[in-house]
């Protein structure tokens, strides 16, 4: 039986039709999420309709909806515990309700990062390993842990999904989160540009020149020997590595999964930051392994289908 997924992100929100691990239909809205979350419901509710169409089917005949969501969520009411500035209605807004009445079908609502693990542990990078991480490289950095074949959620559902705000670097740039140093203030591409006009040799690096600077144009650039963006990505994968190492001391994980937009220069992100671990890791049972997201654009989107699977109400 198929089941329907939705992935909501800041600027793009992703649909799909999903079966046995296989992505049958999908398709992307834009999020215009400072506008909150009902204005999107009616045209998500119509793109999953739409999607069902495409296959020959329809919401009735799918088993639920799997939703990810870029906060804190307690799935077990499918509540939305938070909000950063986007989707600032969602955590007034009862998600198992909309989908009663919508499609007579049950809502499983989880943390988008912990969703994207189900999916690879599922179908891609984590499986066969049941002590697992995912590091979501992007605007901000996502976490999820998987611990003895159990998703951690915790007493608060903030376990394991805040590692993006493991403070690597004390009185470091100041975060979203009130804190400073984090991983995410540090290393999220959203402040990419404005770090690197601090620098003093901006104006003499390559990243001058550049239409826009962003994690390509960085990789890029140290690839053409450019002081800055070198070590800017030397930053940017030492702290990686760190928060990688941090979480193994923490979570005595066996593998780390990385995806996120970042990740298309993935060929210079993962040697480094293997490097790093190697260095600085205490494991002394044996070596972590540090691997790539094999669906890095619809991670979310089949963790659906195991999500639905664990639901109590399905
Ligand atoms: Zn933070």
């Amino acid at each position: 039986m198929s089941v329907l997924a939705c992935d909501l992100g800041g600027t793009r929100i992703k649909l799909g039709v999903v079966e046995n691990g296989r992505l049958l239909a999908s398709e992307v809205l834009t999020s215009q999420s400072d506008q909150g979350l009902g204005q999107a419901l009616d045209r998500i509710a119509d793109g999953l309709v739409r999607l069902c169409n495409s296959v020959g089917t329809t919401p009735q005949r799918c088993r639920g909806i799997g939703m990810g969501f870029p906060a804190l969520v307690d799935g077990s009411s499918g509540r939305v515990l938070n909000e950063y500035g986007r989707y600032s209605d969602a955590p007034r807004i009862d998600l198992q309700r909309w989908g009663t009445a919508r499609f007579g079908l049950p809502v499983a609502l989880e943390n988008d990062a912990r969703l994207a693990l189900l999916g690879e542990w599922s179908y891609g990078a984590a499986r066969g390993s049941n002590n697992v991480a995912i590091i979501t490289l992007g605007t901000g950095i996502g976490s999820g842990v998987m611990s003895q074949g159990k998703l951690l959620r915790g007493p608060h559902f903030q376990a394991g999904n805040l590692c993006g705000h493991m403070i690597i670097r004390i009185g470091g740039y100041r975060c979203v989160c009130g804190a400073h140093g984090c991983v995410e203030a540090e290393t999220g591409s959203i402040g990419l540009a404005a770090r690197a006009r601090e620098s003093r040799e901006f104006e003499t690096s390559k990243l001058a020149a550049e239409p826009e600077v962003n994690y390509e144009s960085v990789f890029r650039c140290a690839a053409a020997e450019d002081d800055l963006a070198i070590a800017m990505v030397n930053h940017a994968c030492n702290t990686w590595g760190a928060m990688c190492v941090n979480m193994i001391q923490a979570f005595d994980l066996d593998r780390i999964v990385i995806g996120g937009g970042v990740m298309a220069s993935a060929d210079m992100i993962l040697p480094r930051v293997r490097g790093y671990v190697e260095e600085n890791v205490f494991a002394t049972w044996g070596r972590v392994e540090i691997v790539a997201a094999h669906h890095p654009d619809h991670m979310a989107l089949l963790g659906c289908e195991a999500l639905l699977a664990e639901w109590k109400g399905s």
